[in-house]
């Protein structure tokens, strides 16, 4: 349910009408929009009687939510949800690049790779410290040496951190050395973990998880907005179907279907999506066209020798090429894209 306050509510009122549902065991959230204030009534809210509410003193209307997920609703918030980190704004106007290694691997590698992703655009510099590995014989990542690594080499090229927490128990420590938590597929419905960043300091970047519904995702970016964490990303990161071709099948749709039904930034990874170099750059551009808020992007210098996802990952010269791309096709739909540093 939906309290909006009158624009001239004082104080006071709020905190009346807090207490009316707090007597009722309700929880509630608050938001400041442009103009109102608006109460978002998170609990059973089956058996109060609307008029009760929209009658007290310095409320304007009140009104049901009709879908599951309450404050990832552009029902409960119009306005689309902007994070500022340092001098980015995601969910803004700008496109906003996220680029770097699938894995922090060593350090000349992450150095390299973080200096020509920043030469070219890129705001935000990925690369995995604990890795979501199918095989556990597979490279597993550096631990907290590649988070040290991914931080000293963003902060030398004047980029944001984002990388993967896999645990309830790594929150606190993943949370000192990056700007952004990562949730990985495997995890989206990891239910006491996204509980868990609902309480983490950081915004947290939700992929969508291999089989999950639109509305499945959305529940749990509702678990970490419960929590008090207004802060959360979401990623379209390709879903499994039938189709064996590709990695995964990018679903683009869901770019402008999560636009419609709430106001988080939502971003598209082709290159988890896709799998495949070749057809990472065209859906990356589509991704932009499509209206994705920013793109994730796997870059390194040497991807044959990379201990993780080489195959989908650019060389630099091509994600160079693709941020002069992207950067046409966001001007041709009123948005922008960093301009490339020389
Ligand atoms: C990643 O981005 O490093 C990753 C493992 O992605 P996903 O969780 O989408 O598979
Ligand atoms: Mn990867």
């Amino acid at each position: 349910m939906v309290i909006m306050m009158e624009k001239e509510a004082t104080e006071s009122q709020i905190e009346h009408v807090i207490e009316f549902l707090d007597e009722k065991g309700l929880s509630v959230h608050r938001s400041t929009g442009v103009e109102h204030i608006v109460l978002g009534v998170i609990g059973d809210v089956s058996r109060i009687d609307i008029r009760d509410l929209k009658v007290l003193p310095g409320v304007s209307d009140a009104y049901r939510i009709s879908v599951p997920y309450k404050l990832a609703s552009r029902e409960f918030k119009h306005s689309n949800t902007v994070i500022r980190i340092g001098d980015v704004e995601i969910g803004g106007n700008e496109v906003i690049v996220i680029a770097g290694p699938c894995s922090v691997e060593y350090k000349e590698q992450t150095m390299t790779i973080a200096e020509e992703v920043a030469k070219s655009g890129a705001k935000i510099l990925r690369g995995g410290a604990f890795k979501p590995r199918t095989s556990p014989y597979a490279f597993q990542g550096l631990g907290e040496e590649g988070l040290k690594i991914l931080r000293e080499a963003a902060d030398k090229y004047n980029l944001l951190v984002i990388t993967e927490v896999m645990d309830k128990d790594q929150i606190e420590l993943v949370s000192e050395y990056t700007d952004i938590l990562q949730v990985g597929a495997r995890n989206m419905q990891n239910f006491s973990f996204i509980r868990a960043l609902g309480k983490a300091k950081k915004p947290v970047f939700l992929k969508r998880g291999i089989s999950a519904t639109i509305e499945e995702w959305l529940m749990s970016a509702e678990y970490v907005l419960s929590g008090g964490n207004k802060d959360v990303i979401l990623c379209e990161r390709g879903i499994r179907t039938f189709e064996t071709y590709t990695r995964n099948t990018l679903d683009l749709t869901a770019i402008p279907v999560i636009h419609k039904l709430s106001h988080l930034p939502v971003f598209a990874d082709p290159s988890h999506g896709t799998g495949l170099r070749n057809k990472v750059i065209p859906m990356a551009r589509a991704a932009v066209a499509a209206g994705a808020d920013g793109i994730m992007i796997e870059v390194h210098h040497d991807p044959v020798h990379a201990l993780s996802d080489g195959a989908q990952s650019l060389y630099p010269n091509q994600f160079e090429e693709l941020m002069d791309q992207i950067r046409v096709i966001a001007k041709a739909i009123g948005r922008k894209i960093a301009d490339r540093k020389n």
